[in-house]
């Protein structure tokens, strides 16, 4: 959604949620002095978004979790009318928001996603269905064609004249029935293409984070799950001080190196290890055929070149600094893998940050 079209929905939010707390209905907001770029206003408005989900989830003592962050995030943005119609619901019936009501909330999201999923696979069922009954009815009519010619062709000595006349019609009207059946089979091909795009497009949302490109945690989780004996590794990475960047220079900016890390990351890395966003500001990792080790050794590599960047802050040029992760490691076979990898990268955050740990065996 572009900047424009989200910024007047996001303001008549955030006078809906001072409404529900009791707070002043706000005025509409003064016309911002000409000498403010566009940029700086609408780094306001998203500042402000970011502030109206903060104080949602801890005027409702929610945990502040990806899953709060999201739905919170469809309510106060406006961009998804369904959970934020949701959301409302909660707050209207006086029982205020809970980590229940939110996960209910979330886990309905999934649910309506794969509604879309299955009235996509039914349609395109719906499709071959179309096409069968034409192949069918192509079938059909080319046996009747066929039984006809083999009548006629009997008669062809009596009065070959006229049976010749009649073979002509015959196979006047075989060709234009294969031509409708090709036509039907044509749009049904057509409708089939449409729909496989589709379901291209939904499985791409369902399984990626819209922020990043990255897998999504769900995807991820799936692929760890698959992961069946042999050498593999999983890592955990979380950004270092990233709320300072936030704080420092506005969300829209932290959504920018969230962008900018998770792509030097996945760049970084062969691709065949898998860079998932696994929420906020951390990132799962599945290195397949690796061994921690070499995990170890190929992220601490990673790790070491984006310390050595300095970023800075598109808009007014300001410097950011550096960025520097902190990651733990594991062995992806074992059952408490991402429990194992976390440890590990806790015990990295703990021992200065900006390093690499491995979990213990
Ligand atoms: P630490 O080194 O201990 O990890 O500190 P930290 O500041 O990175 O960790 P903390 O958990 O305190 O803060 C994480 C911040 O990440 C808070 C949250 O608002 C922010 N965040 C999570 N998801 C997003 C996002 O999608 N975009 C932006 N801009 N910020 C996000
Ligand atoms: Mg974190
Ligand atoms: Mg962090």
């Amino acid at each position: 959604m572009s900047a424009s079209s989200s910024i007047p929905v996001a303001a008549r939010r955030r006078r809906r949620v001072l409404g529900w707390f009791g707070g002043e209905e706000e005025a509409t907001p003064p016309p911002a002095p000409a000498s403010r770029t566009l940029a700086q206003q609408r780094a306001t408005v998203l500042r402000r978004l970011f502030d109206d989900i903060g104080t949602l989830i801890f005027s409702h003592a929610l945990t502040p979790s990806p899953c709060a962050y999201g739905v919170l995030h469809a309510y106060v943005s406006g961009e998804d009318p369904g959970t934020g119609e949701a959301v409302a619901e909660e707050l209207r019936s006086g029982q205020g928001l809970n980590d229940a009501s939110i996960a209910r909330i979330a886990a309905r999201n999934d649910a309506a996603q794969a509604g879309a999923l299955s009235r996509i696979a039914d349609a395109l069922e719906a499709r071959i269905g179309d096409c069968l009954a034409a192949v069918g009815e192509s079938r059909g009519s080319a046996e009747t064609f066929g039984n006809a010619l083999h009548v006629e062709a009997g008669r062809l000595s009596s009065d070959p004249q006229a049976t010749i006349k009649r073979i002509i019609g015959l196979t006047e009207a075989a060709v234009e029935a294969a031509r409708l059946v090709e036509g039907q089979l044509q749009r049904a091909r057509e409708e089939a293409d449409t729909l496989r795009n589709d379901l291209h497009r939904a499985r791409q949302a369902a399984e990626h984070d819209h922020l990043t490109g990255l897998p999504n945690r769900r995807n991820f989780e799936q692929r760890l799950r698959e992961v069946a004996g042999g050498t593999a590794a999983v890592a955990l990475i979380d950004i270092d001080d990233f709320k300072q960047v936030n704080d420092r220079f506005g969300h829209p900016a932290g959504d920018r190196v969230l962008k900018f890390v998770a792509a030097f990351v996945r760049a970084g890395l062969p691709r065949e290890v898998l860079v998932a966003r696994y929420g906020g500001e951390e990132f799962a990792l599945l290195f397949g055929n690796m061994s921690v080790d070499q995990a170890v050794a190929a992220l601490d590599e990673v790790r070491q070149r984006l310390s050595q960047r300095s970023l800075v802050h598109q808009e007014s040029g300001a410097p950011i600094g550096h960025i520097t992760f902190s990651a733990g490691v594991a062995i992806a076979g074992r059952e408490d893998a991402l429990t194992a990898a976390d440890l590990a990268l806790y015990a990295a955050k703990n021992r200065g940050k900006n390093q690499v740990a491995r979990a213990d065996p």
